[in-house]
């Protein structure tokens, strides 16, 4: 009798350039495992019928991506993580279908890798953007014990409503203020789009900030954004968003496959070559 492989996927609409098969099937054959990793293309209405089949289908979990992030959270059992964010990426059955959100911890690992002690006496930190990248790298900052965030976004209601989720310590800035909110900041966080292949560039001034700021990017299609570039040239420490791309995916292979994978610069390269290919850039 065959043993039965353990098979995970990843949900999206579209799905087509999610980088998430290369790194999880790299694992796959790194560690040696009958298992599988594949694509799933799933419209928004049939989402929610999709994951409660997932069991059916063969699946032992599954990573969520664009526009399902919010609706996996309300067809699972979400942890405190996921629910504070308010949106999930990786789906796991354990006797009911569970879920977290790794985008935080992708976000945390991958800067205690870039800038080790990053957030040694870190009282201050502007974060550009609402969306759920945004709330899953504040929820991450304010975990760390971060004093102070400045949440600036270009529609000044989704700025407010990250203070009425996450309290006191997020203050809310109009897009306008961007520039002069970075005098005090020891660490900068792109979560927007701007600055990916396609999007319109950041225009931000990085010569406001002092000269020990680290400066993190969650866009990585181009990995070297204009943003990182700018930061460099001063001299200051970087984080990129395939980092914390691989980061985020170890906690699904391990819930899955059972090894805890290892972030290489291996896994690092193959996954940048892909990058470089003449494809439609991916937003995880
Ligand atoms: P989202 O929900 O669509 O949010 C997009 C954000 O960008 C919003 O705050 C939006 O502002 C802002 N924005 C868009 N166009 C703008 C413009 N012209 N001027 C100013 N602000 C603008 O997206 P998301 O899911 O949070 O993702 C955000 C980014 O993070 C994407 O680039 C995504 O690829 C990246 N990401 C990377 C990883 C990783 O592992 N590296 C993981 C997750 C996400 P409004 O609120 O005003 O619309």
């Amino acid at each position: 009798m065959t043993a039965k492989v353990r098979a995970a996927c990843i949900i999206g609409w579209p799905v087509e350039h999610s980088r998430s098969p290369l790194i999880h099937n790299y694992w796959l054959k790194t560690y040696r495992i009958a298992g599988e990793y594949r694509r799933e293309a799933v419209p928004p209405h049939e989402f929610p019928a999709f994951v409660q089949s997932l069991a059916a289908r063969g699946y032992v979990g599954a990573n969520v991506t664009v526009p399902h992030k919010e609706a996996a959270l309300a067809c699972s059992q979400p942890d405190d993580r996921a629910r504070a964010v308010g949106a999930a990426n990786t789906l796991w059955l354990d006797g009911v279908l569970r879920s977290t959100n790794t985008d935080v911890e992708g976000f945390l690992n991958n800067l205690d890798a870039c800038a080790p002690h990053w957030d040694r006496d870190l009282k201050s930190a502007v974060v550009l953007g609402a969306g759920g990248a945004a709330r899953a790298v504040i929820y991450g900052l304010l975990q760390r014990g971060v004093a102070h965030i400045a949440a600036v976004n270009r529609t000044a209601k989704r700025a407010d409503d990250l203070r009425d989720r996450f309290g006191g310590r997020v203050h809310p800035h109009s897009w306008d203020e961007r520039n002069g909110a970075l005098a005090e900041a020891a660490l900068l966080v792109n979560a927007t789009t701007l600055g990916m292949a396609g999007q319109d560039a950041l225009d931000i001034d990085v010569g406001q900030l002092p000269s020990r700021t680290v400066v993190a990017d969650l866009v990585y299609a181009p990995l070297e954004t204009p943003l990182l570039r700018a930061a460099q040239r001063r001299g200051l420490s970087t984080a990129d968003g395939l980092g914390m791309l691989l980061y985020q995916a170890v906690r699904g292979f391990t819930l899955w496959f059972g090894k805890r994978p290892e972030v290489t610069a291996e896994l690092r390269a193959l996954v940048q070559a892909d990058l470089a290919l003449p494809s439609a850039p991916a937003k995880e």
